[in-house]
């Protein structure tokens, strides 16, 4: 059993931190889903610090409990979760990094594993696409939560792999389907007019935080439903997408973003979703004045992740 260790034995805030104070281990053998660190800020545009997201997350997920009330289902138990540890990134080294985070990723997605990801800068998200690809043989959709677009193609002169290029780059090498991929919460001022034009050539449809205002949470989510049917999908959400009063400690904050409860209300319809892959990423918590707001939203979003999907299964299994 992966159960939580129980604060009715051992006082929440007592013991080595790992996700929600479930068992860390390496092993897959009867495992569904494992929470995994990936510690590295070194594609970071403005402001790096994401390094240390996942230790964070993992402190502030002490308080997640068994039971998630509207869901109405024990997440951990139904998706056998785990915490599996960190990728151990080469600090400096992108190369090395990518190539470690495919390698680190693969054995999951081949065992069927579900990896929920604490980050980490978002470039990370591009060899965890490739890992999964690699595994399985097939893309996937992808929902991506952010401020900004991530569709850029360079920065400084020609440099093709940062936190505002992945998504470009994972729809070049083929990791993400062609009408099939779709952005929330998107806000940030531009570079120029033509990166709507571009993005649009990547994305198939961006929810900006204007359509938030005019459909609502749940007529984004049931838009996003729709549009993105049965097929497996990859959710991806840059914390930044939250509004810099419900969370501060990220590298590029926008205001006039969404309020957590807003998140979770776009998320928690995504129980009708086949979800193989749930990040979170650029939690920087030294920018957070509070000192854990940010951390705690990561790791309450990774918890809605998985109960959405532990709902899901359970749905498909009745
Ligand atoms: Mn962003
Ligand atoms: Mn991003």
């Amino acid at each position: 059993m992966t159960e939580p260790t129980d604060p009715a034995r051992s006082p929440r805030f007592a013991q080595i931190a790992t996700f929600a104070r479930l068992p860390h281990t390496t092993d897959l053998e009867g495992v569904g889903s494992a929470f995994v660190g990936i510690p590295w800020d070194d594609a970071t545009s403005f402001r790096s610090g994401a390094r240390e997201g996942p230790s964070a997350i993992r402190n502030h997920s002490r308080l997640l409990r068994t039971y998630h009330l509207f869901q109405k289902v024990y997440p951990f138990r139904v998706l056998e979760t785990v915490d599996f540890g960190d990728i151990d990134p080469v600090p400096g080294f992108l190369d090395d990094t990518f190539r470690r985070i495919e390698d680190g990723m693969r054995p999951l997605f081949a065992a069927g594993v579900v990896p929920f990801v604490g980050g980490g800068d978002h470039s990370i998200t591009l060899p965890i696409l490739r890992a999964q690809k690699a595994a399985t043989g097939r893309p996937v959709r992808l929902l991506h939560f952010d401020a900004h677009y991530d569709t850029w193609d360079t920065y400084w002169g020609g440099k093709k792999y940062t936190h505002g290029t992945w998504v470009r780059r994972a729809y070049e090498e083929g990791l993400i389907e062609k009408g099939g991929v779709f952005q929330v919460g998107i806000r940030s001022s531009l570079y120029s007019a033509e990166d709507v034009e571009n993005n649009a050539r990547y994305v198939d449809r961006t929810f900006t935080t204007e359509d938030l205002d005019s459909l609502g949470p749940e007529g984004v989510a049931s838009a996003l439903v729709r549009a993105i049917g049965d097929g497996p999908t990859y959710v991806s959400v840059d914390i930044d997408t939250l509004d810099p009063a419900f969370a501060p400690g990220t590298g590029t904050p926008e205001p006039g973003g969404l309020s957590t409860r807003e998140l979770i209300r776009v998320l928690r319809p995504l129980r009708a979703l086949d979800v193989v892959g749930f990040d979170v990423v650029e939690v920087a918590p030294q920018y957070d004045h509070t000192g854990q707001v940010t951390a705690l939203a990561a790791a309450t979003v990774l918890y809605e992740g998985l109960s959405a999907l532990a709902r899901h299964r359970s749905e498909r299994r009745a």
